[in-house]
């Protein structure tokens, strides 16, 4: 049964509200993550708690349960100048910067008008509803390393 310390192996895919493909995982190659680890989008992570080996489920996750909502704070206009000179700078690129206290953000860059920049470093996904449908297709003991380590680990061992 699925719990906090276990290595799970699953099939899914994941919907938008709209029925686009965002993710999937198959049978072949499933998705292995470590239950408890915050590994996966806690409303997923709820729902998963508890299903065995074989069992199905479809889960709606809210937003505030996925991705978070959007943050509009996240949504800012630059001027092309603060970028590197050298700096690649197009639509739909994303790079990754630190706010203050150290923490990684991905931006995207939205829009590029003349000097102004427009990027958002929301996740994509934020501010969706998240359609899973899963299939449990094994549930293993964490090792104590994975468990030291947070995320499961694959069949060759590390990483
Ligand atoms: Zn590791």
């Amino acid at each position: 049964m699925i719990k906090n310390g276990k290595v799970v192996d699953l099939a899914y895919s994941l919907k938008s509200s709209k029925g686009e493909v965002l993710d999937q995982s198959s049978k072949e190659d499933p998705f292995t993550y470590l239950h408890g680890a915050q590994q996966i989008v806690p409303g997923l992570e709820t729902a998963l708690a508890g299903l065995n080996i074989g069992d199905k489920k479809q889960v709606t996750v809210t937003a505030a349960e996925g991705y978070g909502e959007v943050n509009s704070d996240l949504k800012l206009t630059v001027q092309r100048a603060q970028f590197p000179p050298n700096a690649q700078i197009e639509e739909g690129m994303q790079f990754e910067t630190q706010t203050p206290d150290g923490q990684g953000i991905v931006f995207t860059i939205e829009k590029v008008e003349g000097d102004k920049v427009s990027i958002d470093g929301n996740h994509p996904l934020a501010g969706q509803n998240l359609h899973f449908d899963v299939e449990v297709l094994n549930i293993r003991d964490a090792t104590q390393d994975e468990l030291d380590h947070g995320h499961a680990h694959g069949p060759d061992g590390h990483h």
